[in-house]
């Protein structure tokens, strides 16, 4: 086998961010559909940068082809318009299923192909599964659980759905797509993994798909009014992009639980445990790694999830995880998701504090700029930053969860996985990233 390594020669030669150039028995065709979407364009971008080979499909009903046009022409990449309710026949050897409208504006807007998308959508996408014999991942939401009575969700709450309002099409299609994942995986063994994805934001979230990270920072980097729904004191928690990229690459190439005997060395103990539950919005506001990673001083009393610290055999007495305590699997479904929670007042001010960060370190002149002579250019940042915008409430959207936040138990048991990203760290990366295209009028 030759060495596994880094190719240069690739970013040169055609313009693209260096690929690893991976030995061929490591090498996956890997299918992502809706791959031109918001979270699968950052789940492309990494399997490809990893050196896999990337089918994506997709009916650009929200996704765009300029968010994949980073690798347009790469040897690894190829991009097919299709529509998931449709069968189709590749070869894959994973296949990540993201293809549905996410955002309730577009999932609401033609309610029964969001159904279609789901039920028919899935289906087919496991049929390709059990006839390849490919690993299947299925990105579900924290929708299924509706409007929670319990709170934090763990991934054993069943939820609290309306069956007939206006998120249903989305909340139950979700639903059943998971119902057909369990079938084929008791029914025909098919690999399945299952990702309930919590609030997730970054660049590339469409601009006018109307969810509430976007719709705010939009318009406070515009200066109009900040559109809040209800009072404003419902929560959510809100994982950035990366966090969640690394959470689905980990949950799909997790294996199933080792056999407790043939096990030498303990599993690393996982690095959240009770603090998350017990971490506030004013915790994650002030330093969110900490108030998720337990300090060196805090490391000393066992890290024992809350879901398995009845059972005795979850820690031992040296405080390590032991494989016993592994009852979860990584066929059952997993929150990802950020255990902080905001309400929405909270993330308001929050905005407003990164947007007048981010135009005064662009206002802010350099020495180029200073004596730059090109007086023929609008500079949008030579405005000085205005003031916070001011705040309009909006009726609260019929069926809109009062509260949602994740126990992530299971996921960092599972995968050792955690989100590493404040929201002000994310908030920032993201509004930057809408400035750039608000002074370029693409956005
Ligand atoms: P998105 O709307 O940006 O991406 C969805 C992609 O699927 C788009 O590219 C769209 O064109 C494509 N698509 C829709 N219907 C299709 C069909 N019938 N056939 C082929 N392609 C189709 O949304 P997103 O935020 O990237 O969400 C991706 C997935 O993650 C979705 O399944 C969503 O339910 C799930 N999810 C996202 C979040 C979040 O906060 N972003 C939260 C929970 C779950
Ligand atoms: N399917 C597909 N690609 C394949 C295999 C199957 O799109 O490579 C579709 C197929 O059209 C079918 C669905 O997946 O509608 C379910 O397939 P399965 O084999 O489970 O069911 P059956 O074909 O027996 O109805
Ligand atoms: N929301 C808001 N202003 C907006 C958009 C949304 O106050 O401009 C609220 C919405 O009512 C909900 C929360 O923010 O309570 C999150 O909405 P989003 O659509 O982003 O996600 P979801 O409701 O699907 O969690």
């Amino acid at each position: 086998q030759p060495p596994v390594s880094t190719s240069s020669r690739r970013s040169s030669m055609y313009g693209y961010l260096p690929t690893r150039l991976l030995p061929v028995a490591e090498k996956k065709r890997i299918l992502v559909t809706g791959g031109a979407g918001f979270v699968g364009s950052h789940l492309v971008d990494r399997l490809m940068l990893m050196g896999h080979e990337v089918l994506v499909i997709d009916n650009f009903f929200t996704g765009q082809k300029s968010n994949l046009s980073q690798w347009h022409g790469h040897p690894n990449f190829e991009l097919i318009r299709h529509d998931v309710v449709q069968p189709l026949v590749v070869e894959v050897d994973q296949i990540y299923h993201l293809a549905c409208p996410a955002s309730p504006i577009s999932y609401q807007a033609n309610q029964v192909k969001t159904i279609k998308t789901n039920f028919m959508g899935s289906i087919n996408m496991l049929g390709l599964a059990k006839r390849t014999k490919a690993r299947f991942l299925l990105a579900s939401t924290s929708e299924v659980y509706g409007d929670p009575d319990v709170h934090p969700q763990p991934e054993t709450y069943n939820g609290n759905v309306n069956p007939v309002g206006p998120r249903a099409c989305y909340d139950e299609g979700k639903r059943v797509a998971e119902t057909l994942t369990y079938g084929y995986y008791y029914q025909d063994g098919v690999d399945v993994r299952v990702a309930r994805i919590f609030n997730t934001y970054g660049p590339r979230m469409h601009p006018h798909d109307g969810r509430v990270v976007s719709n705010l920072i939009l318009q406070a980097l515009r200066g109009e009014p900040l559109t809040v729904f209800g009072d404003g004191s419902q929560t959510r928690s809100f994982m950035f992009i990366h966090d969640l990229i690394d959470g689905l690459i980990s949950l799909m190439n997790a294996e199933p639980p080792v056999d407790v005997g043939s096990l030498q060395t303990p599993l690393p103990r996982p690095p959240q445990a009770q603090n998350t539950q017990a971490a506030s919005a004013a915790d994650i506001l002030t330093d969110a790694p900490d108030s998720i990673i337990p300090s060196e001083a805090t490391a000393t009393t066992p890290a024992v999830p809350t879901a398995l610290s009845t059972s005795s055999n979850a820690a031992a007495s040296d405080g390590y995880f032991h494989p016993d305590a592994h009852r979860f699997d990584v066929h059952t479904p997993v929150n990802l998701g950020n255990p902080g929670e905001f309400t929405i007042m909270e993330l308001v001010q929050l905005v407003q504090k990164c947007v007048a960060k981010v135009k005064a370190q662009d206002a802010r002149p350099t020495s180029a700029s200073s004596s730059s002579n090109h007086s023929d250019t609008i500079d949008a940042s030579a405005s000085p930053p205005r003031a916070e915008s001011e705040i309009r409430f909006f009726a609260m959207p019929k069926d809109d969860p009062k509260q949602r936040r994740p126990d992530i138990t299971r996921a960092t048991s599972l995968l050792d996985w955690y989100p590493r990203w404040k929201l002000e760290d994310g908030l920032e990366e993201m509004t930057r990233w809408y400035w750039e295209r608000i002074k370029e009028g693409s956005v």
